[in-house]
């Protein structure tokens, strides 16, 4: 089995971006469950010769309608099923309430959880970090998935332990 890394977050965050980033330019896409297309999608990523598989899913909120309940279902499940996973947060918007409640879900799981700021191109990162250190999480990685830039560092990290 190949470490599998789920990346979740609120929606806007820019875990598309980062998947894409990821997975592009190896004809990635491993499965794309019927029906399920923004709830979850599977890609093939690499680092060094350390080859992953990688889960895009649908943004968690706080809204309780079927949609909403059926992504976060699918979010958890990812969760669930990943080896590590990659909180994704806007380092431009700062901390929101749905991130605080994000990350209250995320401490009932064991999987490790590496807090990903993202957007964080042309920002100071001790700035960007102050606020997101609050939720605890241990690594914190400042990235911008869009500019391409710490997302090499970010996967060496959540992947040195395999
Ligand atoms: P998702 O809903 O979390 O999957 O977010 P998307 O990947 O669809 O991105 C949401 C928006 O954020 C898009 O307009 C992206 O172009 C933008 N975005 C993603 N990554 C970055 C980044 O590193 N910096 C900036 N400034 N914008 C980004
Ligand atoms: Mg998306």
């Amino acid at each position: 089995m190949l470490p599998t890394i789920a990346i979740v977050g609120r929606p806007n965050v820019g875990k598309s971006t980062l998947f894409n980033v990821l997975t592009k330019s190896r004809d990635a896409l491993v499965a794309e469950q019927a029906g399920l297309t923004r709830d979850r999608k599977i890609g093939r990523g690499k680092i060094g010769s350390m080859p992953y598989l990688l889960v895009d899913t649908g943004g968690l909120t706080d809204a309780s309608d079927g949609i909403a309940t059926r992504i976060t279902q699918q979010a958890l499940q990812a969760i669930q099923e990943a080896d590590r996973v990659l909180f994704v947060v806007d380092g431009r918007e700062g901390l929101t309430a749905i991130d605080e409640m994000i990350a209250q879900k995320l401490r009932g799981f064991n999987t490790p959880i590496h807090l990903v700021i993202n957007k964080t191109e042309g920002m100071q990162s001790e700035l960007v970090n102050v606020d997101f250190h609050r939720l605890g999480f241990n690594p914190v990685h400042s990235i911008s998935a869009s500019h391409q830039r710490g997302v090499e560092a970010l996967m060496e990290s959540v992947l040195e332990d395999f």
